[in-house]
């Protein structure tokens, strides 16, 4: 196929026919925000490269292996964001957002971009949804965007997927652990594939996440990381579960996640599915209370969560979860003849700033393939304008789905009378769209119970 028409390896359209489940999966996700007080931020798509290499981490595969970075024009180093939490803590230092005042509370969603082997569930632009808290170091902080994050999953109907969680402690106790790590890992050295045999040095929790199968054997008998916290991350990991139990979320610890990235400290959690086949994690988090101060900023407890949208929506379709659609469309309108046209024309306009979606003609197909094309696009009520019609100042309204039909009059009292004659039937489901149409006809009804008063 010509390179002009085909799309570059590991990225995804997102076609008209399918867009309505990502807004519908995107309204659950940020309604769950609003509710929690959590704000949007959006962040650029690129950042500087040193940016990443320090809060994601050195040692880690999305830093040595999958990111796209390139120099500018103007010789500086940029690179794609492979993940939000990054460019959303240099905004938050930037701006100095905390000084609006703790806790600050903020969500995104955006693409990312890895450099990674494209399969299902697996892509090298993709998109995510997260939550961040900065300065919260309570344990009701960790459990509430826990919280946050099942009750999107919950909002959507999903069934199979679950929570896992483990402590992963702090710098104080990472030192033992690490010890036990690289002496353990050293022992098996010779099984370790080149990247592990340099993390041994450096950072040897990182073998435990690495993708190679034979690391990922020696990983499963390696030391596990809860027994080595120290109280006060055992006593906090203790009150995120009890807050878990006290609001019914269900859970079980896994004491071998470690998370992929290197800005983690206690808590950190996956919810998972096995009905997706391979990349079967579909929400990745943790607290991570060494990143604010390792881009120079105070120390400030912090933590997030960030979900895969893709995988979100193949456990969706997994599920059999179906998404309700979006056609909208209230009213088609018919023409026939010039001024017929040029009344449906400006009617439409009219009915649009009221927010009745109102189709009319514009490919030029005849009455009958109008007629079955309002069908198609599943309109709710039809009308066909002609001379006749003009001359006597009344069209007929026809319900598509009963046949039933109504006169309203073609003048200004048009859109109200339609309004009044289809409230029950047409679309409420988009508040942010509806709020208007609402607001717009209840000035209608208003008017009639006055009206009514009046009598
Ligand atoms: P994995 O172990 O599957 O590579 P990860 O630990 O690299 O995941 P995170 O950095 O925690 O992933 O990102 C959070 C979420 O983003 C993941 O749980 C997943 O749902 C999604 N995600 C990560 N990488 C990709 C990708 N290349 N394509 C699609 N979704 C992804
Ligand atoms: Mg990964």
């Amino acid at each position: 196929m010509d390179i002009l028409t085909k799309k570059v390896k590991g990225t995804e359209d997102i076609l008209p026919k399918d867009s309505h489940k990502w807004q519908f999966v995107e309204r659950i996700m940020h309604e769950e925000a609003a509710v929690n007080g959590f704000k949007e931020i959006r962040t650029p798509v690129f950042e500087h490269t040193v940016l990443f290499n320090r809060s994601v981490g050195e040692a880690t595969d999305v830093v040595q292996k999958e990111m796209y970075t390139f120099d500018t024009k103007g010789g500086e180093s940029i690179t794609l964001r492979p993940e939000g939490t990054a460019g959303a803590a240099r905004a938050y230092l930037e701006h100095a957002i905390y000084n609006d005042g703790l806790p600050v509370k903020v969500f995104y969603q955006l693409t990312c971009y890895r450099y990674e082997k494209a399969q299902a569930g697996r892509q090298r632009e993709f998109h995510q949804f997260g939550m961040e808290t900065y300065g919260a170091s309570d344990a009701k902080a960790d459990a509430e965007i826990i919280c946050a994050a099942n009750n999107i999953f919950e909002r959507l109907g999903l069934e199979n997927i679950h929570l896992e969680l483990n402590s992963i402690g702090c710098k104080n106790c990472r030192g033992n652990y690490t010890s036990a790590l690289k002496e353990y890992f050293s022992d098996h050295i010779s099984d370790l594939c080149e990247t592990c045999v340099s993390r041994l040095e450096r950072n040897p929790m990182r073998i435990l996440d690495c993708k190679n199968e034979s690391c990922k054997k020696i990983a499963e008998e390696a030391p596990v990381v809860l027994d080595f916290i120290c109280d006060d991350c055992s006593e906090h990991f203790s009150k995120v579960k009890s807050f878990l139990n006290a609001s019914e979320v269900k859970y079980t610890v896994n004491p071998k996640i470690v998370r992929g990235l290197d800005y983690y400290t206690k808590t950190v959690f996956e919810f998972v599915t096995d009905t997706i086949g391979a990349q079967g994690t579909v929400c990745g988090g943790g607290r991570y209370d060494g990143l604010i101060e390792e881009l120079g900023g105070q120390p400030t407890p912090a933590l997030g969560f960030a979900m895969g949208i893709e995988r979100l929506l193949m456990v969706m379709d997994a599920e059999n979860i179906t998404i309700p659609d979006n056609d909208v469309t209230d009213l088609y309108i018919a023409a026939l003849g010039d001024d017929a046209e040029m009344k449906a024309f400006s009617l439409t306009q009219e009915l649009r700033k009221s927010s009745v979606a109102t189709e009319i003609d514009i490919v030029g197909r005849g009455l009958r393939a109008q007629m079955k094309y309002a069908n198609k696009i599943n309109a709710r009520f039809s009308m066909v304008i002609g001379e006749n019609d003009l001359e006597s100042g009344t069209v007929k309204v026809k319900n598509m789905s009963t046949g039933e039909c109504f006169d309203a009059p073609l003048d200004d009292k048009f859109i109200e009378t339609f309004v009044k004659n289809t409230f029950d039937t047409i679309r409420f489901g988009d508040s942010a769209i509806d709020e208007v149409l609402v607001k717009s006809i209840s000035g209608f009804l208003n008017s009639d119970k006055n009206g009514d008063n009046n009598e």
